[in-house]
């Protein structure tokens, strides 16, 4: 005898996914519903498994998604969130140095480098260019030698950026910013040493 498909009821179809709710069906029993469903003579395509969907379940499925989109946090939960997060952030790389490039020392010292150099960029020797002030001895590593003149290189924003991209940003030191220097034609032989050694 075959049985003709009758839909199952909402309250059917709930308790089955309650049922099935995560677990993994293995092959074998696919293949056994699958032979299941034909002897019960589900009518053939009621299986949308690889059945592309129509236009309107699609369009309800997104509806559906962004309804669960628009759940915002509060207030509040940010508030928390964005202090957890920046309680896991390593102050060494956030707070403690923009606080210490900030102050009024930094300043100073930046002042006091590119008027030592003549705001003149020790690489290319171009003078009242967009300029920055180097840190010879690595800003992080070396705290004593933040405020120190002597610790400072003049170099025009373009210099600087070769500079870091062929040394990187950590572990800088007095060796490179000579080689750095000596490159050039006009300063060859003498290197960064001599212009800081008057000061
Ligand atoms: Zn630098
Ligand atoms: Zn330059």
């Amino acid at each position: 005898m075959v049985r003709t498909y009758k839909p199952w009821s909402e309250e059917r179809k709930r308790k089955h996914s309650e049922a099935l709710m995560g677990r993994s069906v293995s092959k074998s029993t696919r293949e056994k519903l699958s032979r299941a469903m034909k002897a019960k003579g589900v009518p053939a395509g009621f299986c949308q498994k690889g059945i592309a969907w129509s236009e309107e379940r699609r369009q309800r499925w997104s509806l559906q998604q962004k309804g669960k989109k628009r759940k915002k946090h509060t207030l509040e939960s940010r508030m928390l969130m964005s202090r957890i997060a920046r309680a896991k952030r390593p102050a060494v790389f956030t707070d403690e140095s923009k606080l210490a490039r900030n102050r009024f020392e930094y300043k100073l010292w930046r002042k006091a480098v590119y008027s030592r150099d003549d705001y003149t960029c020790l690489k290319c020797h171009i003078r009242g260019g967009r300029l920055n002030p180097h840190h010879v001895e690595n800003f992080h590593s070396n705290p004593s030698l933040r405020y120190d003149v002597g610790n400072g290189a003049t170099l025009c924003v373009l210099c600087h950026k070769i500079f870091h991209n062929r040394y990187g940003k950590k572990r800088n030191n007095r060796i490179q910013i000579d080689e750095f220097l000596n490159e050039s034609d006009m300063l060859k032989g003498q290197g960064f040493k001599l212009l800081t050694d008057g000061k």
